[in-house]
C-alpha cells in the first residue's frame, strides 16, 4: 500500500501517470471518492501514462462507459448513476478488460470486482490538497460494504 498526498490536480494527473506506465492490459484500476476528489483527473494521468490521449477523457452526464484508443487501451467507466448492483453487472465491466486497461469511478458500486484489482482511494484533506492511497487488491477497502 502506498500513500501519496498532492497539492495540485497537476500533481495528481503525475502519481497516476506514472501508475499508468506500469499497467498491463487486462489490470482493473477502482477508484474511490467523493465528487470532486480527482477520480477523473486520476483517469487522464492513466490515459497518459498508458500512452493515450489524456484530453480525451472526461465526465459525460449520461454515458457509463467510454474507449480510448492507445498503446494499451483505456476503458473508462463512471457508475456514479447506476443504483443497483443488477445493474452495474449487467455492464459485464469483467469481461472489457480484454487487451486493455479498465479504470472505474464509484467503483464501489460493483458487487465483485476483479480480486487482483488495483484500489485507488482519493480523499479531500482540505484545499487542493488530496490523500491518494494505492493498492493491491480490494478485500480491505471494499469490506465496509
Ligand atoms: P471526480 O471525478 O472525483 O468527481 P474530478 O477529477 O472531476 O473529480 O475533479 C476534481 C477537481 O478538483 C478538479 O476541478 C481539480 O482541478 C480539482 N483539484 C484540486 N486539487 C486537486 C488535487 N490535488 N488532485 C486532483 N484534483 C484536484
Ligand atoms: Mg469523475
Amino acid at each position: 500500500m502506498k500513500t501519496v498526498i498532492t497539492h495540485s490536480a497537476e500533481e495528481t494527473f503525475a502519481v497516476a501517470e506514472q501508475l499508468g506506465r506500469t499497467l498491463k492490459p487486462g489490470a482493473f484500476v477502482l477508484l474511490r471518492g467523493d465528487l470532486g476528489a480527482g477520480k477523473t483527473v486520476f483517469v487522464r494521468g492513466l490515459a497518459a501514462g498508458l500512452g493515450a490521449d489524456p484530453e480525451a477523457v472526461t465526465s459525460p452526464t449520461f454515458v457509463l462507459i467510454q474507449h480510448y484508443k492507445g498503446p494499451i487501451p483505456l476503458v473508462h467507466a463512471d457508475l456514479y448513476r447506476l443504483e443497483s448492483s443488477a445493474a452495474v453487472n449487467d455492464l459485464g465491466l469483467e469481461e472489457l478488460g480484454n487487451g486493455g486497461v479498465v479504470a472505474v469511478e464509484w467503483a464501489e458500486r460493483m458487487s465483485r470486482p476483479p480480486d487482483d484489482s488495483i484500489t485507488v482511494k482519493i480523499e479531500d484533506a482540505g484545499g487542493d490538497t488530496r490523500r491518494i492511497t494505492i493498492e493491491k487488491g480490494v478485500g480491505r477497502v471494499f469490506s465496509e460494504i
